[in-house]
């Protein structure tokens, strides 16, 4: 069973707010600076003094290598844990680690104690130790727990207590689904933050949904994602459908809280994080959207959201483009087209972004853009997004590349789009960017 080692700042208030939560869940707590001392038979300030602060450190390691084989605990850590990897190393081996970030205003403001903090002399070295210390705690913490009040990071630490020690059991659903990359994504994520959840898949027939809502009900199934055919469908299976549900007409995440089952949809948002990764944002943007499908309107939606200064939506059928836009009133400027080359050509001479929702050139369709000779008219700065992720470079990246554009394929909003949805199973904010890292790292391996 894993531990909940917390880290922080001296005075962040990591050793109460360790054993409040122990003695609230009746786990076994240990300070590992109190079990130096106790071992050592001094205060840390003697031992610094007498031995120096090497000495010291290597006594506070040999802590962390008692605690690396601890199982259940929560721990609290000494401020400095973090400065040699080694110790994190060995607490990482069975831990979970959880940043209580409480900034060296809020310490000194607070109140700390120095007498046995040899370090903590005046108020410039604290800030000295913020700095110094703030990037390594976000290194190694899976969690940060970051509030004013002991209150508010106690509930905080409730929430990310139930993510380590309760069961968690995620699934994706649809048909077909074999080939879903869903649990590869996921699963890396809920490893790093839960001590016991899985991620599966379940083939559900659409005859078969509502009998499957009811058995997440009975056996209290935590969440799970939805894919095709069941967007739709299971709307008015749920209880409750968030604002996202509601904007794009269609669920892909569902969580479960206490027999409440909430919809949500990650999918568009999905895609603008991944883009920003690019470094490309929607706000003021000329977008050229080509396709009028599920994926094209959900995306327009969140381009007007976002504040697109204008969104030109391409597709064969120019009735169906008119209905991929949104029916409420928005500062975008909306058109629509036919999608043929002189007119996608045209169109591009002001973009600064292109996405291609349509099919074209995915694997497994035999068709294809019959001319990419609109990649040319593009402006340098534009960006080029093909939601097709199979193959990883359809020929129209291959053509933005050899013209030296930005461009990005459909795996980014499948991996962000996975992640929000983790965030809203986990009642946390996620270090979106390595989490992506450790989710690549998986799926090249496959
Ligand atoms: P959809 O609802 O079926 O819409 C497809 C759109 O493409 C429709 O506008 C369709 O036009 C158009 N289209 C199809 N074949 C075409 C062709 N030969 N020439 C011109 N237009 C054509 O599908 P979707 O759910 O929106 O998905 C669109 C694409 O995005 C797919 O490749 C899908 O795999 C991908 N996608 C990726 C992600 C991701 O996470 N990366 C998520 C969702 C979707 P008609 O309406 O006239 O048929």
């Amino acid at each position: 069973m894993k531990n909940m080692v917390l880290i922080g700042m001296p005075g962040c208030g990591k050793t109460t707010l360790g054993k409040d939560l122990a003695n609230q869940l009746n786990r076994p707590f240990t300070d590992m600076d109190e079990q130096l001392e106790k071992q050592n038979g001094v205060t840390i300030t003697q031992m610094c003094e007498r031995f120096g602060k090497p000495y010291f450190r290597q006594k506070e390691t040999d802590i962390a290598k008692q605690m690396a084989d601890a199982e259940g605990f929560v721990i609290s850590a000494g401020g400095g844990i973090v400065l040699k990897e080694e110790n994190m190393a060995l607490l990482s081996k069975n831990s979970i680690i959880v940043f209580i970030h409480r900034t060296a205003e809020d310490i000194i403001s607070g109140g700390v104690r120095t007498d046995n903090r040899p370090f903590l002399q005046d108020e410039q070295a604290l800030y000295g130790l913020y700095q110094e210390r703030l990037p390594l705690y976000k290194k190694y913490a899976q969690y940060t727990v970051k509030n004013k009040t002991q209150a508010q990071a106690l509930q905080q630490l409730l929430q990310v207590a139930e993510n380590i020690w309760q069961p968690k059991q995620f699934y994706v659903i649809g048909t077909p689904i074999a080939h879903s990359l869903s649990p590869a994504i996921h699963t890396p994520v809920l490893h790093a933050l839960c001590g016991n959840a899985a991620y599966d898949m379940q083939q559900i027939q659409p005859q078969q949904l509502a009998a499957w809502v009811q058995h997440v009900r009975d056996k209290n199934i935590c969440g799970f994602n939805v894919t095709m055919p069941h967007k739709q469908t299971i709307m008015p299976m749920l209880d409750a459908l968030d604002e996202t549900a509601l904007r794009y007409g269609a669920v892909n995440t569902v969580v479960n809280r206490g027999g409440k089952l909430t919809g949500y949809n990650t999918d568009a948002p999905g895609f603008f994080a991944s883009l920003a990764d690019s470094g490309c944002v929607a706000q003021d943007a000329h977008i050229i959207v080509l396709g009028a499908g599920g994926a094209a309107t959900a995306l327009i939606t969140e381009a007007c959201a976002q504040g697109a200064k204008r969104v030109i939506v391409l597709a064969r059928n120019e009735q169906k483009a008119q209905q991929a836009l949104p029916n409420h009133k928005t500062a975008t400027q909306l058109e629509t087209h036919v999608l043929e080359e002189q007119a996608v050509f045209r169109y591009c001479q002001t973009a600064d972004i292109l996405i291609n929702c349509t099919p074209l050139g995915m694997h497994g369709t035999d068709s294809d853009f019959t001319s990419l000779d609109f990649i040319d008219a593009l402006p340098a700065h534009a960006v080029v997004a093909d939601l097709i992720y199979n193959p990883p470079q359809t020929k129209l990246l291959q053509a933005a590349q050899a013209r030296g554009l930005k461009t990005q394929n459909g795996l980014g909003m499948l991996i962000y789009q996975a992640l929000i949805a983790d965030e809203y199973y986990l009642n946390t904010s996620l270090n979106r960017r390595e989490m992506y890292e450790n989710i690549m790292a998986v799926l090249n391996k496959k």
